[in-house]
């Protein structure tokens, strides 16, 4: 897990509402020993992946039904006390810190698979199944969940924060795969937005409305996805280039070019040190790109060849090539575990992440420049990148008790955030806003429309408890 950072460097304003006493008493009366109050627990519940710290909730409610949230919502609804939806915890923009005071829900109870419906191609879960959970239950259908942030991350979670991760090159985000909802309101109301339809035209789309909505608008409570089938063939192969550069140019004509490559990953050469000395890798240690080809077997030489050219043009290796499943797990397992890896290439360094996004044709622009930046301000970093959506994540290691790193590091990712927006992109392709990019969330959107997004959220939760404090100021 990532070092939190000492109070003076905390990002974001502490406004703690108060948890009356009544309130508590009434929660302990309905969920008994399925509400804490215990600091450790709640302290668990305060913090995510980010390195910002805030005191934590007053109490945890572990929620095992759909019932327990809306009863749970609703209590608090009745005392005016903020709500804090919980999935595993593995966000990276301080989006479960309780800024404003309040309970936290863990829904990670709540983990059945509903209804797999194969000959459809979609599932249904509570959202406390992980995408891992979810992978092994559809297996035997020949049929698999795409959507696969590094982390072992709650669906309910990955809704909420609309994430994508390697795979959306091909498959999309959790935007375009989420079908239908079930959603806790923030009276404590039970609604349904979409069905497993593939479309719909019917009125406006709430589904979309939620997807991304960090928990402000109400807790997900049940999710249907959809599926698709395992791919005839795989293939995955490693190419390592002179440059960064080569590497970035090789990825834009290919995704110009219109290959269906279904994942094509970037990895600066010092994060191929990092993943080599965690995972026990051999790799070359150069810039590389990890790709991953889909499709019946011709398709996927088809497309290999292709590629292999393009890099070749770059002055890319020879590919090398993962053959057996098990060789392509560890190859992605380490790619998965590069964050872990960094942070521990420099013992009690706490990371900084990034997660711009820009137009394809873009991103060399935006990528070189900041590879510059990073190198002049001496502080370690990794540089990894879902490159073929254009979405790219430096990590910033910085030493938590030297408040000019954290200023360095700060500075760094205004630089780069402010090189995206210009370049037409994005502050947080996958991540989402949290704490961290509220101000970039303000530039990015402009004013009037983070203004119909306030306007929204007063209609949806009039007293301002679900999640209150991110994204936007209200
Ligand atoms: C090593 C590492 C790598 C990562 N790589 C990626 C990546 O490649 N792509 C990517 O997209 N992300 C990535 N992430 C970020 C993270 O995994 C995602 O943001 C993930 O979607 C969070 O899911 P979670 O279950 O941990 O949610 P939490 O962290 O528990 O919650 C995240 C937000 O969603 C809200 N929420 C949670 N559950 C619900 C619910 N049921 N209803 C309503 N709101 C809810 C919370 O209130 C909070 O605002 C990475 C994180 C780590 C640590």
């Amino acid at each position: 897990m990532n070092a939190p950072t000492p109070h003076s460097h905390l990002v974001p304003e502490i406004n703690q509402r108060d948890v009356p006493e009544a309130l508590l008493a009434a929660l302990k009366s309905r969920f008994g020993a399925n509400c804490s109050t215990a600091l450790a627990v709640r302290e668990q519940h305060g913090r995510d992946e980010s390195s910002f710290v805030a005191p934590p909730p007053a109490a945890v409610v572990f929620a095992e039904s759909t019932q327990d949230v809306a009863d749970a919502v609703k209590l608090a609804s009745d005392f005016s006390t903020p709500v804090i939806p919980f999935g595993i915890g593995s966000s990276l923009e301080g989006h479960l810190l309780a800024v404003q005071g309040g309970i936290s829900i863990d829904v990670s109870r709540m983990n059945k698979v509903l209804a797999i419906n194969a000959e459809d191609l979609t599932v249904t879960v509570q959202p406390g199944v992980t995408r891992k959970q979810l992978n092994e239950a559809v297996k035997s259908t020949g049929l698999f969940f795409p959507i696969d942030p590094g982390a072992d991350a709650s669906i309910g979670g990955m809704s909420a924060t609309r994430a994508s991760g390697t795979n959306a090159v091909r498959y999309g985000t959790m935007r375009e795969n989420v079908l239908a909802l079930e959603v806790v309101t923030a009276s404590g109301e039970v609604i349904r937005t979409g069905t497993r339809a593939k479309k719909s035209s019917a009125g406006y789309d709430l589904t979309r409305l939620m997807v991304g909505s960090e928990g402000t608008l109400g807790v997900i409570t049940e999710v249907t996805v959809r599926l698709y089938p395992l791919p005839e063939a795989i293939s995955a192969a490693i190419c390592s280039f002179p440059s960064i550069e080569a590497a970035v140019r090789t990825t834009i004509q290919v995704i110009q070019l219109g290959v269906p490559i279904a994942r094509v990953e970037l990895i600066d050469h010092n994060t191929v040190r990092m993943v080599n000395a965690h995972s026990k890798l051999g790799l070359r240690e150069e810039p590389m790109l990890l790709m991953e080809f889909h499709g019946s077997p011709a398709g996927v030489k088809e497309q290999a060849e292709t590629v292999q050219e393009i890099a070749s043009e770059f002055g890319g290796t020879a590919f090398e090539w993962a053959t057996t499943p098990e060789e392509r797990t560890r190859l992605w397992t380490a790619r998965h575990n590069a964050y872990f890896a960094a942070i521990q290439s420099r013992p009690g360094c706490r990371a900084i992440s990034t997660d711009t996004c820009v137009p394809i044709s873009r991103l060399a622009d935006c990528l070189l420049d900041s590879v510059k930046e990073a190198d002049a301000s001496g502080l370690p970093y990794f540089l990894v990148g879902h490159v073929g959506d254009g979405n790219f994540h430096f990590g910033y290691l910085l030493d938590p008790n030297d408040p000019k790193e954290r200023e360095v590091a700060e500075q760094l990712n205004h630089q780069l955030v402010a090189r995206a927006l210009a370049l037409e992109g994005t502050c947080t392709g996958e991540h989402g806003v949290g704490l961290h990019k509220m101000e970039f969330l303000v530039t990015e959107a402009g004013v009037g429309a983070v203004d119909m997004m306030r306007t929204i959220k007063r209609a949806l939760d009039p007293k301002n408890i679900m999640n209150p404090g991110k994204i936007f100021a209200m």
